[in-house]
């Protein structure tokens, strides 16, 4: 099957999460299932090719699982973007708009090399508050963007236009 059915059938709609209202997917059985998981991580690979990044950029949580195989396939190195507060050293932060509140994400101010050729990578693409903060954080940083990777897009919430010029690749829209 195409990866996109792979990622279709791996992934379990969960009603009311985090809060009513919303239907959280749920990626979990895609990363337990090995051989749905190195389709993923392959097909991530070919899209941009071997060689075409120095290191990997993942988002915390689920996007650091993804980040560390698709480095490891590809001789890449893996640079956590984290969760406020985590970071033992000292930091670059940005902050987002969520519906209630806000969040922040954090990178160590000297964890990209000037000029490397970075390849951010997280599970799900939503509002794409989330993606917009760690794209700027890369880029603040001195990385060189060269594209962002999601296993699953959600179409309906337009994170992509958030994001434009900037383009976004997805394994999966719905
Ligand atoms: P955004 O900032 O685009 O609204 O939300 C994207 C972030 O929240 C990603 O880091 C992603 O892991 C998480 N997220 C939001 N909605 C979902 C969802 O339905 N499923 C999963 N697995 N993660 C989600």
């Amino acid at each position: 099957p195409e990866v996109a059915a792979l990622v279709a059938g791996a992934s379990i709609d969960v009603p009311d999460f985090p809060k009513p209202g919303v239907v959280f997917k749920d990626l979990m059985p895609l990363f337990a299932d090995g051989a749905v998981f190195r389709r993923v991580v392959d097909a991530i690979v070919a899209y941009h090719g071997a060689g075409s990044f120095d290191v990997v950029a993942g988002v915390e949580a689920r996007g650091f699982v993804v980040a560390a195989a698709v480095a490891y396939a590809t001789g890449a190195g893996v640079v956590p973007i984290r969760k406020a507060g985590k970071l033992p050293r000292k930091a670059l932060s940005a902050s987002y708009a969520l519906e209630y509140g806000e969040a922040t994400l954090e990178v160590h101010e000297d964890a990209f090399v000037a000029g490397h050729r970075v390849l951010v990578v997280d599970d799900v693409l939503a509002t794409g508050g989330t993606a917009a903060a760690a794209l700027e954080l890369v880029e603040r940083g001195g990385g060189e963007v060269c594209g962002f990777t999601v296993l699953l897009e959600l179409g309906f919430l337009h994170g992509r236009e958030k994001l434009s010029p900037r383009t976004v690749h997805a394994l999966l829209t719905v």
